[in-house]
């Protein structure tokens, strides 16, 4: 039955683009090495139509049953990302295939990779759609509302849990670009399936993904490489305008809180 769960996944993989058939004995393999399998039963499951998250469901439960992991929220999203690390081609890959679309249009660039980063259930569009959202028209013209209900509730088990880690200065903050890969922690999340793409900002090197919890449609982030202070002064606008030079069709702010 479990072999069945694994199946799915590694189906739903070469269905999505993310694998080969090349890669498949290397993917299971890795596979029943986090689920602890030590036999495998070949089987044919059929490829449904289940959402990523019901594929996941009963590997996590499966996890959570043979104490693999602990039975909270935390675990649940640090294992089911470490799983579809698994499936994530390496960043070369999504990198060379962001450039070649980006040489065509900068707007394929982002809808290939957008598309990407939600098959990679790295941003979790099954989340995504608990939002609600709805649009106002008051004097001052239409407002667009939403209220943000994809971050999960904090398990009170995992907030004891928190307390007990251990402080680690690695990565040094969520937008570091040590985060590609990383295996996450009680208060840092998992990100083995996170690959963003580089960019040059105001001859600098930067780096741009989506926001895995996002406020808005296509909500993406841009970051300096090196983990310095975000601050207001006059360079940001050359920053700003850098990013909607290199992507015309997307609209920029900066939201640093220490203005000088
Ligand atoms: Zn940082």
């Amino acid at each position: 039955m479990i072999c069945n769960d694994v199946q799915k996944l590694i189906d739903y993989a070469i269905k999505k683009e993310l694998i080969t058939n090349d890669d498949i004995y290397v993917v299971r393999n890795q596979l029943m090495e986090a689920l602890k399998l030590t036999d495998w039963e070949e089987n044919l499951s059929e490829c449904s139509d289940e959402t990523i998250d019901e594929i996941l469901a009963p590997l996590v439960k499966y996890a959570c049953e043979k104490e693999i992991i602990s039975d909270t929220s935390n675990s649940h999203d640090l294992f089911d990302t470490k799983l579809m690390g698994i499936l994530t081609p390496m960043p070369r890959e999504g990198v060379a295939e962001f450039n070649k679309r980006y040489t065509a249009n900068p707007k394929e660039a982002t809808d290939w990779y957008f598309d990407f980063s939600k098959k990679l259930n790295y941003v979790r569009a099954g989340r995504i759609e608990k939002d609600l959202k709805w649009t106002y028209d008051c004097e001052y013209g239409r407002i667009d509302i939403t209220i943000n209900c994809s971050k999960p509730e904090k398990d009170p088990r995992d907030i004891a849990a928190a307390k007990t880690q251990k402080v680690s200065a690695y990565p040094e903050c969520q937008l570091c670009p040590e985060n590609a890969g990383f295996a996450g922690y009680a208060t840092h999340p998992a990100r083995q399936n996170l690959r963003p793409v580089p960019l040059t900002v105001n001859n600098e090197k930067w780096q741009l993904q989506y926001s895995p919890y996002s406020y808005y449609n296509e909500h993406c982030i841009v970051f300096n490489e090196k983990h310095i202070p975000m601050i207001i002064d006059d360079e940001v606008f050359e920053k700003l305008f850098d990013i909607v030079d290199y992507l015309p069709h997307y609209f920029v702010g900066s939201n640093a809180d220490t203005p000088i």
